[in-house]
């Protein structure tokens, strides 16, 4: 009777164990299932923490980098500097010092980011156009300007007020970059303004990378180059065209019916346009003219071709007009990035 007993007590204590394991293993699966679409407001799970702890870990292994050398081309010569005094330069540059803060801020993670990613010890690769820096100081990587040469540009009286801002939001991001599934983000790309929504890098370049995909971007109607037109002759029109390519064969006469806006990306941009016998991407189309976006209307005037664009820039990553609106509404850097590079992380 007493032998019973304890089976059947043994049995139950079992499927105890039995329960509480299975449950430890699904709430296990479920988690690291969250885990692998982390975002910056998920963390509350002692689980993902530990993940995001190792890829601190991970990336902390790394070396530590701060100083970094920029191709200085109107001096033609490489300077080595500080990251942070760099970064300090690149967005001094590449933002309005008008702009929000965390508009400011969402900026230098980005730009310290790019700067990163062409370093070649932390698997980057160095700019083409940098003679053996890792960077060049014009659009073709970011641009760069030194503290002097940025206050002559400013109104007088307000140079030393905006560089203090910008070192602040530098200061205040200091030694953060995004990463992505525990590794640095490689295309930390951005622009200044997008036509309302950003584009997949796929559409615009060779890649698709998983955190750049199209994302709504509003309030950037206030952007001096949201809308610009561009007016050609007839006869200039169809002389550009045919000087890139021979092989289009159009004619001012008969220019308007040989061009046709074949598709358009997510966001509105011309992805493929047929000009006589050539087919050219929008963004080729848009080098070829020297167009502010490749997010264009064609309008065939009496005596001239009317191209009027939206937005101005490639469309991939974050809009710097777009942050600014978001920082305007109440949003941190934080959020601002999170938004325009979709499941990223900030990692110090
Ligand atoms: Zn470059």
């Amino acid at each position: 009777m007493r032998r019973v007993f304890i089976t059947a007590h043994l049995k139950n204590f079992l499927l105890l164990i039995i329960a509480f394991i299975s449950f430890i293993v699904i709430t296990s699966v479920l988690i690291v299932g969250v885990g692998d679409n982390k975002s910056l407001n998920k963390s509350k799970n002692s689980i993902i923490k530990q993940e995001e702890y190792k890829s601190l870990i991970k990336i902390s292994s790394l070396p530590q980098i701060s100083k970094i050398k920029v191709f200085i081309s109107k001096e033609n010569k490489i300077k080595e500097i500080n990251l942070e005094e760099y970064i300090t330069g690149v967005v001094a540059a590449e933002m309005p010092a008008e702009f929000e803060i965390d508009a400011l801020k969402a900026q230098a993670v980005a730009s310290r980011t790019y700067a990163l990613a062409h370093v070649t010890e932390l698997g980057g690769i160095l700019c083409k156009n940098a003679n053996g820096a890792n960077l060049c100081d014009t659009v073709h990587c970011q641009v760069y300007v030194s503290k002097e040469e940025r206050i002559k540009l400013w109104p007088k009286g307000l140079g030393e007020k905006y560089w203090d801002k910008i070192k602040t939001a530098v200061v205040g991001t200091q030694g953060e970059v995004l990463t992505y599934n525990n590794s640095l983000v490689m295309e930390p790309y951005y622009f200044a303004t997008s036509s309302g929504k950003t584009e997949n890098s796929e559409e615009v370049f060779s890649n698709n990378i998983p955190y750049l995909r199209s994302v709504e971007s509003g309030g950037e109607e206030r952007a001096p180059k949201f809308k610009s037109s561009k007016i050609f002759g007839y006869n200039e029109l169809s002389q550009i065209i045919n000087n890139n390519y021979s092989n289009a064969k159009v004619t001012s006469t008969n220019i308007k019916k040989q061009i046709t806006i074949i598709d358009r990306t997510e966001a509105g941009s011309v992805k493929n346009i047929k000009i006589g016998s050539i087919t050219m991407t929008g963004s080729k189309f848009r080098t070829m003219l020297g167009l502010n976006s490749s997010n264009f209307e064609i309008v065939f005037n009496l005596k001239s071709v009317e191209i009027d664009t939206t937005g101005y820039g490639h469309g991939v990553g974050m809009s710097q007009w777009g942050a600014d609106a978001m920082a305007k509404e109440g949003k941190n850097y934080i959020q601002i990035l999170n938004h325009y590079y979709l499941g990223t992380v900030i990692s110090k």
